[in-house]
């Protein structure tokens, strides 16, 4: 019994300078965790064959699949403002890429599959926690319908791997439309290749942005592209409370998909200023800073973009910063589009933002949670029977009932009937969202007691994140003042 990848390789195909090729290294004793058997049949790959012990041969890098090329990436990239000219796959190898069955081509990559010629320091592997947090939140990620990497499998390695204490290694397989990032494109321009820049930006307009092609200005329209992507993205993260939290240009991926889940975690009280990551101590990746954050990145790309946006250095500067205003009005549209649609209002008034700006101020002033304050709103909707639950998340519940008249007299404007309404703010104010203190339980009952079940519980509740699911209610439940967590790692 044999797995079949269909790979189509193209990145492999581009010159030596692009990657380093090489075979992911062997690990004593790979065991299955988990497989996305559904996402598997997505990617056309057989769910009994992957998850045989052959396939977990190939999940863990023991064997590399028939026709896989696999290759670690160059890049570059922009780590809390400094400029690194070689990062690169430290700890990643691409296997190749299948032709999902939408037509639409996929890398498959293992992640911490061991060490690369852009390892650095770095031992190449993962340990356990960071790969099941990876897997939750970007499956959740997934069925919150917003854009990012896949999580197809993960296994134990059977080996330690060295951090502060000896933890489980495991690997990843991640499935992405792309794994190329805004620092693939400073790899070649900090070398000032301007062929290989060309190369690349062909290689994007053809395989995402093939209208690109099709415009008088194919660099600039690719240029635009991505911007409208990553505008579109941010405002998604903004809408469910998501902190990425290392927004390095390395992790800011070409095709707008959410990538690189390290440190990053959902808000549960609301505050912009909102920051989990150990290691962002001034606050640069924090909640309400990512769309500024990604205009920095998104100019980072724009100066890569120079050379090829015309040879009058002067021309080109303008065009990049042509593209570069767009980003604010497309990142507002899209925030407050999703806004409304959270409020419930689905016509335009210009008082909206004003109204949807007062209940963030009364929600950032009273603390109450940000998934929960929205979901309720969603029975509330429907009258003012449901208002009491939602103005217990506030300190001073008067805070929200000066803001709900106003609301309600809003809402009256609106041609939809209170059960239609509130359907559609159900689904687009989510349930359940992985809370951080459940995904540290998930993960120190599978590190310390080798306990799974709720990771696969976790998983499942995550999966339906817009329906009420009654029997798992207490998911959806803020942390209690002890189980708060303040501080999330790279693990890295
Ligand atoms: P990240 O913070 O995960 O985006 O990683 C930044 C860079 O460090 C990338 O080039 C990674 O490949 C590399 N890296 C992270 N962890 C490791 C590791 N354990 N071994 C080798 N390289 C790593
Ligand atoms: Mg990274």
């Amino acid at each position: 019994m044999t797995v079949h990848f269909p790979f189509d390789n193209t990145y492999a195909r581009l010159p030596d300078r692009f990657y380093a090729r090489l075979a992911p290294t062997s690990v004593s004793a790979p065991k299955l965790i988990r497989l996305n058997r559904d996402l598997a049949l997505q990617l056309r790959l057989d769910p009994e064959r992957l998850s045989s012990s052959e396939g977990v041969e190939l999940l863990c890098g023991n064997r590399v699949p028939d026709g896989a090329e696999p290759i670690a990436m160059a890049y570059a990239g922009h780590q809390f403002g400094n400029f690194v000219p070689q990062l690169g796959d430290g700890r990643a190898i691409l296997l190749g890429e299948v032709v999902d069955q939408d037509g639409i081509r996929r890398d498959i990559q293992l992640k911490g599959s061991g060490p690369t010629p852009f390892s650095r320091r770095g031992d190449g592997r993962a340990a356990l926690g960071p790969v099941l947090r990876e897997y939750l939140i970007s499956e959740a990620m997934a069925a919150l319908g917003v854009p990012t990497t896949r999580a197809l499998a993960a296994v134990l390695t059977g080996e330690t791997v060295v951090r502060e204490t000896l933890l489980p290694g495991a690997v990843l397989t991640r499935v992405a439309s792309s794994h190329i990032r805004v620092g693939t494109f400073q790899f070649f321009a900090a070398r000032q290749d301007v062929e290989g820049l060309r190369l690349l930006a062909d290689y994007v307009i053809g395989r995402y942005y093939p209208e690109a092609a099709e415009s008088d200005r194919p660099y600039r329209t690719l240029l635009d592209k991505v911007i409208a992507a990553q505008a579109d993205l941010i405002a998604r993260w903004l809408h469910i409370g998501f902190v990425h939290g290392v927004m390095n240009t390395d992790n800011m991926s070409i095709a707008g998909e959410t990538i690189d889940y390290g440190p990053c975690a959902f808000m549960d009280t609301y505050d912009p200023a909102t920051v989990f990551s150990s290691i962002d101590q001034h606050g640069r990746y924090a909640y309400g800073n990512q769309p500024r954050i990604g205009l920095w990145n998104l100019t980072r790309l724009a100066e890569t973009l120079l050379p090829l946006l015309s040879e009058d250095q002067e021309k080109a500067v303008a065009d990049a910063n042509a593209a570069l205003e767009a980003f604010s009005g497309r990142f507002e549209a899209a925030y407050h589009t999703g806004l409304r649609r959270k409020l419930g209002l689905l016509s335009e008034r210009e008082e909206d933002l004003t109204l949807a700006g007062d209940l963030l101020k009364a929600m950032a002033e009273n603390q109450a949670d940000f998934t929960l304050t929205f979901r309720r709103l969603s029975d509330a909707a429907a009258g003012p029977e449901g208002d009491e639950v939602v103005r217990n998340l506030f300190i001073n519940p008067l805070a929200y009932d000066a803001w709900a008249t106003r609301w309600r007299e809003r809402l009256s404007l609106e041609p939809q009937d209170g059960a239609s309404r509130r359907a559609a703010m159900q689904a687009v104010n989510p349930a359940f969202i992985p809370r951080n203190h459940r995904v540290e339980a998930v993960i120190q009952a599978a590190v310390e007691r080798g306990d799974f079940a709720p990771f696969e519980e976790f998983l499942t509740v995550l999966s339906r994140p817009y329906e009420d699911q009654p029997a798992f209610a207490h998911y959806s439940e803020p942390p209690e003042p002890n189980q708060r967590v303040y501080r999330t790692f790279c693990g890295t």
